[in-house]
């Protein structure tokens, strides 16, 4: 157990958030360092796989989260230029309990709030971490107000712009990775059945799923292009232009995007897993830990099997350290290969003339063949239960 134990979390996005939770129904006394006004997400999906519910779950908060959310059935792979559908993946046949869950961010965000303080953790809001640096016995942790802490135990889920990253691991700046994503939420005049369609392009592709009383569409676009010089997830950008980008794709997904009026751009940015996870009573999580492209839909499923998986291995440690390596050591090559999983979907997902067409039919024709083979082989990865280990 941890009881007693003053642990700082930075960071509260969803992996600082479930990682507070995880601590603190462990019996440590949490507080968690958040640089912004108020505990909140973007307005956009996400979705959340039963790898991801498994811990949700055992943390108490899976039943709030359904209440808010939609049960995802169906995922559809389509030609994004002919609307045609290549492959159907059946959610609802998983081997893993857990459902599969299509969540608006605040959503989320707000359940695993209300739980951190329920379990009384303390967040303390505008309290953003300048320095980090670890000293004997814990860390000391430079403020911009000015104000100097030291801390015994601190876990950095600063996301994928992390200052502890470099701190720990001595690593580069995240990189660009040549994809830019539109996000626009898309009022419906009634709900639409509980799906995602992923329409498949050259150098682009374009999700969408519902949420909330499936009268929400939460749609995605991604694209390729050189360079990006913007910052962060608030950049808005012309609906013009998104419609432009996916101008030649099939008409259903045209339609999705025909009446938007308020559209976000970001860059995405990434950055190698990190070789080593912690310094001394210093460690990473989530993001910050290992960013990933969104392809696999798996970031913050990660950063919340983190979080269970530190707890778990905090409270079996003789020490900090030690219960610090050993979260390292049960996560490291799981994120790995999720990372790289997300990789060589972005590759497939793109792909352009002449491969293009080669790809779609076989992927179909495995579909035909193997109606189950599409998700199955995944199921290292949404059928485990790190609750479990
Ligand atoms: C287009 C897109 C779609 C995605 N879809 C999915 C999906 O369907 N399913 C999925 O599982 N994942 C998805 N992801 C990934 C997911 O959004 C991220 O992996 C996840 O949000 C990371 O959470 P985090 O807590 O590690 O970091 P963040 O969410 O970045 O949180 C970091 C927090 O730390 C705070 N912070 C940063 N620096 C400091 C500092 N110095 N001092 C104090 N506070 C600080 C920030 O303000 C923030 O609150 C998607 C990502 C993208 C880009």
């Amino acid at each position: 157990m941890l009881i007693g134990q003053d642990i700082t979390v930075i960071g509260a996005g969803i992996g600082g958030l479930t990682a507070a939770l995880a601590l603190a129904m462990r019996g440590a006394r949490v507080e968690v360092l958040e640089q912004a006004a108020e505990v909140t997400e973007v307005g956009a999906g996400i979705q959340v796989s039963p790898n991801g519910m498994a811990v949700l779950d055992a943390l108490g908060v899976a039943d709030a989260l359904i209440a808010r959310s939609v049960r995802g059935q169906k995922v559809t792979l389509r030609d994004g230029l002919t609307g045609k559908a290549v492959v159907e993946m059946d959610l609802t046949g998983l081997k893993a309990p857990q459902p599969w869950l299509f969540v608006h961010r605040a959503d989320l965000v707000d359940v695993l709030h209300a739980a951190c303080i329920g379990v009384g953790v303390e967040i303390r809001l505008n309290t953003g971490v300048e320095t980090l640096l670890p000293v004997d016995g814990g860390v000391q942790l430079e403020m911009a107000s000015g104000e100097t802490l030291t801390r015994p135990l601190v876990i950095a889920a600063d996301g994928v712009r992390s200052k502890a990253r470099a701190v720990v691991a001595g690593e580069e700046e995240p990189a660009f990775t040549g994809q830019t994503a539109w996000r626009v939420l898309v009022p419906q005049p009634e709900a639409v059945a509980p799906e995602v369609q992923v329409f498949l392009g050259p150098g682009r592709h374009m999700v969408a799923y519902p949420l909330r009383d499936g009268r929400t569409m939460n749609v995605v676009a991604v694209k390729e292009r050189d360079h990006w010089v913007g910052e962060g997830w608030t950049q808005q950008d012309y609906p013009e232009t998104l419609q432009a980008a996916f101008s030649d794709f099939a008409p259903e997904a045209q339609a999705l995007l025909a009446d938007i009026e308020e559209v976000y751009l970001w860059g995405l940015f990434k950055r190698p897993v990190a070789q080593v996870w912690s310094l001394g009573r210093l460690a990473l999580l989530g993001d910050a830990a290992h960013a990933t492209l969104p392809f696999l839909a798996q970031g913050a499923c990660m950063a919340i099997e983190d979080a269970w998986v530190l707890a778990d291995a905090l409270a079996n440690a003789a020490s900090p350290e030690t219960g610090l390596a050993a979260y390292e050591t049960r996560r490291i090559d799981r994120c790995r290969r999720i990372v790289a999983g997300a990789d060589t979907n972005a590759r497939a997902y793109h792909l352009g003339t002449p491969l293009r067409s080669g790809a779609l039919a076989a992927l179909k024709l495995g579909g035909k063949l193997a109606p189950k083979a599409a998700l199955n082989r995944f199921d290292w990865l949404h059928g485990h239960d790190v609750t479990k280990d």
